[in-house]
């Protein structure tokens, strides 16, 4: 795979890129170890409002609802609140409201399931050829 030059997110400079990334190899680095930061500030100050934590790490705000988002926070020790990926309605964990995570969770088994019955069709399918190929 061809490496792509992207802007840095965090620094703005350039970077080869391998992947999906959004910073450059530095900014990740410094990202994880804000992340750390955040995660031991918010187990000796337990529901700490994302204001407070910005402002005694200097850390972005969108940084702590990320580690929310990939659940590398817990909500019952942060005060905060932000909007369902999908609704908008106001939550405190995850990407999505209880509801649209329902919703989503049941597309996936269906998705799912349609694969499987995909897979099994295409099977019957090469048995089927199989017999051909046998006669
Ligand atoms: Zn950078
Ligand atoms: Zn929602």
């Amino acid at each position: 795979m061809a490496l792509k030059a992207t802007n840095c997110l965090g620094c703005g400079k350039l970077f080869l890129n391998p992947g999906p990334n959004k910073y450059c190899p530095e900014c990740m680095q410094k990202r994880e170890e804000q992340m750390d930061e955040i995660a031991s500030f918010v187990r000796d100050n337990p529901r700490s409002s994302v204001r407070e934590i910005c402002a005694a790490l200097g850390v972005k705000k969108s940084l702590v609802i990320a580690m929310l988002q990939s659940g590398r926070l817990e909500e019952s020790h942060i005060n905060i609140r932000y909007p369902c990926a999908a609704c908008g309605k106001m939550i405190r964990q995850g990407r999505y409201c209880k509801a649209c995570g329902k919703k989503i969770t049941g597309e996936i088994a269906e998705s799912l399931r349609r694969v499987r019955e995909n897979a099994a069709q295409k099977e019957k399918k090469g048995i089927y050829s199989k017999d051909q190929w046998l006669k």
